[in-house]
This record gives C-alpha cells, sequence and structure tokens, in this order.
C-alpha cells in the first residue's frame, strides 16, 4: 500500500525544521562537517568510525574535546570529563552507586517525568527521599527551595535541570551547602553559561542538544570518584572510566566525534553566552505566539517555563492532527507533544535557527486565524 508523507514535499523543495525532543536537530554546520569529511577524516583516508579508538588521530580528537568542552563550561581541573556509553538512563544508576554507601540515603526533586524515572531506579540502590515536587494545581510549577524537606544524612540532592517532557526549567542552581549536587542536564547541556564548580555530578545525554543518541557525557568532582560499591560492574564505576580517560572499552567513536564537532561549533559561535541568547530569544517568540492567542495554551509558571521544551494545547485537540500535518507540509516536523502529556511540543535546542522559530509562529497564528 502506497502511504503519503506530508513532509515529503517540503524535504525536496526546502529545509526541515525538526522540532522532535531527541534525537533532535544538530547544527547545520556540523552536518556538513562530518558529510564533508566523511570518507576521509583528517587526511587518513578512513571514516571516522573505521579508525582504531587507540591511534594517534583519535586520541588527539578525543583530548581536543574534552578541552573545548572544558574551555566551554570554565570546568575546573578537579573534574573529570567522560565520555562514556549507555545513554543519560545509565546515570540514573551510576550516580547512586558511585556515590552512596548500601544503606545510605539520597535527596531526589521530583518534578516530572524523567526525575520519576531516576528516582525509580535510584530506590533500587539506596532509600530515596523526595525532598520537594512539582505541584500540579492548574499551573505547573517547580518545588519552592523554602518548601523543599532535605534529608541531613543524604548523600546529594539529586534534580533534572530541564524537564524535557512537562517543559519546566530551573533557572538557578539550587543552594544547598555542601550537599554534592547531582544534575541531569540532558535536555539543557551546553545552552547557558554554568558554575560546574557548584556540582558534584553532571551528566547529559548527547541527543539532545549536542550529538547523537549513545553517548553520555558525566562530568564527575574528584573526590566522588573512586567510592563505587564493591561488586559494582566495570563499566558502571567512575573510577575505572577516570582512570582510562573514557576508553576503558572502546566508545561511542562517531557520537565522540559529532560531540566535539559540536563543542567547536559552539565555540565559534560565541561560546554558551551566545547559546543563551539565542535559547532566550527563540523561547521568548514561541511563548508569545502562545500568550497572545486564545487558541494556544502552556500550563507551565512562566517563571519555570523552558527555554528548551516548549510544550502547548491547540483549543480543540479534534484539530491536533491538522495542525501536525499541515505543519509537516511547511517542512516543520516532529512537533507532536509526548504521549503523556498529548499537545504539541517544539523542542528548540542550539541546533535550531531562527527562521525554524519564525515559519513556527508564523504557521502557527495561521493557523489559529483559519481555524480559531
Ligand atoms: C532523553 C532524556 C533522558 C534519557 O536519555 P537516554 O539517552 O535515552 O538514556 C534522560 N533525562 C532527560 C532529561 C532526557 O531528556
Amino acid at each position: 500500500m502506497k502511504r503519503s508523507n506530508p513532509a515529503a514535499a517540503a524535504i525536496r523543495d526546502k529545509s526541515v525544521f525538526n522540532f522532535g525532543a531527541g534525537p533532535a536537530m544538530l547544527p547545520r554546520p556540523v552536518m556538513e562537517r562530518a558529510r564533508e569529511e566523511f570518507l576521509d577524516w583528517g587526511g587518513t583516508g578512513m571514516s571516522v568510525m573505521e579508525v582504531s579508538h587507540r591511534s594517534k588521530e583519535f586520541l588527539e580528537m578525543a583530548e581536543r574535546s574534552e578541552s573545548d568542552l572544558r574551555n566551554l563550561l570554565g570546568i575546573p581541573s578537579n573534574y573529570h570529563v567522560l565520555f562514556l556509553q549507555g545513554g543519560a538512563t545509565s546515570q540514573f544508576a551510576m550516580v547512586p552507586l558511585n556515590l552512596v554507601e548500601a544503606g545510605g540515603c539520597a535527596d531526589y526533586l521530583d518534578t516530572g517525568s524523567w526525575s520519576a524515572k531516576a528516582i525509580k531506579e535510584a530506590r533500587r540502590y539506596c532509600t530515596v527521599n523526595i525532598a520537594g515536587t512539582s505541584t500540579r494545581d492548574g499551573t505547573v510549577s517547580l518545588p519552592d527551595a523554602s518548601t523543599w524537606k532535605l534529608n541531613g544524612d543524604a548523600a546529594y540532592l539529586y534534580y533534572t535541570a530541564n524537564e524535557t517532557i512537562d517543559g519546566l526549567q530551573f533557572h538557578s542552581v539550587p543552594d544547598v551547602g555542601d550537599v554534592p549536587l547531582a544534575c541531569d542536564m540532558t535536555s539543557e547541556f551546553l545552552s547557558h553559561p554554568l558554575d560546574v564548580s557548584r556540582f558534584g555530578v553532571i551528566f547529559a545525554g548527547a541527543q539532545k542538544n549536542f550529538g547523537p543518541a549513545g553517548l553520555v557525557v558525566a562530568i564527575v568532582r574528584s573526590d566522588l570518584v573512586g567510592r563505587a560499591r564493591a561488586n559494582l560492574p566495570s563499566l558502571y564505576d567512575y573510577a575505572i572510566h577516570a582512570e582510562h580517560r573514557s576508553l576503558y572499552n572502546t566508545p561511542a567513536t562517531f557520537s565522540w566525534y559529532m560531540a566535539g564537532l559540536t563543542f567547536r561549533w559552539i565555540l565559534d559561535q560565541g561560546g554558551l553566552e551566545a547559546m543563551e541568547q539565542n535559547s532566550i530569544r527563540r523561547s521568548d517568540k514561541v511563548y508569545q505566539a502562545i500568550d497572545e492567542s486564545a487558541f494556544y495554551s502552556n500550563p507551565v509558571n512562566p517563571a519555570h517555563r523552558s527555554r528548551m521544551n516548549v510544550p502547548f494545547t491547540l483549543a480543540d485537540s479534534t484539530l491536533d492532527q491538522v495542525f501536525l500535518n499541515e505543519a509537516a507540509q511547511e517542512g516543520m516536523v516532529a512537533l507532536k507533544g509526548h504521549r503523556s502529556v498529548g499537545g504539541m511540543r517544539a523542542s528548540l535546542y542550539n541546533g535550531m535557527p531562527d527562521q525554524g522559530v519564525d515559519a513556527l509562529v508564523a504557521f502557527m497564528g495561521d493557523f489559529a486565524r483559519r481555524y480559531g
């Protein structure tokens, strides 16, 4: 049976703006650079994915990508930067297994779908104290720090900087004194400057904002490394990866290389200040389109709205599929919201150009005029 793809025409004659939450759009210049050197990487006559991870070329790339990332974030020298596999989800287990002794406890903020998943996993390895929960009475808000119930014995406080599904984002770093912060930054990594020294562990899966799926970057304060429980599988031990500079086993070589190209691209764009300005400008445009129209709504407290993932609903949900089809014909794809919240979601990662946002805002206005 022949199926028609509404995006096909748009794909043929103009650029496609992919608003998917991940795997997501990467910066066009990064993709073009990768294409240019796909068959002959750095004069080796081979693709980067065909080259040994122990070769001089690969080791140079690995070092350069780490030092570019250290420059971007100003990562202090007492932090390890690890390029690991297993995605962000692997860190849901690695954080407790490396930071909490058996029988110990950790504080978690339960703010949405991704923190819920991390909590579920952590409960297998330690006692989880839910220090705060997002509120959902009409508007969705992060729990106010004054209401948090921290456990004095907690090995760390864990939170999700940006809830990808709910569109809920912390715009400042929680202050919990000397307790190490452990943070899932997957869907906002490298979208603004950050004081890394405030954290014990930061991790981010690549496919949302800086590379292909499978790779996860973990930034771990060195005094927290080497305390893993006995009998932990080697691949789950930060110390083993730190000692072997992320080359204990074969790393995700192609994903690492792509992440390195993205780091370099961000530096060339003016670093994280530039990424932050972009994300503020782009998300403001979409929120303004939502707030100015009675046809669209977003349930999140304006102070906690995500600059990366903008969920919104139409006044009439029976029009959802029409909206998606028409948007796809205009080259705007993957706008469907997560199945757990419905509606739409526009993800605006670093790779999304302003033209994509402008096209979306124009389309939303036009759609509301015709159907609203
Ligand atoms: C996508 C996502 C994850 C899961 O990433 P995987 O690479 O699939 O393990 C975890 N946390 C957040 C905030 C995410 O957006």
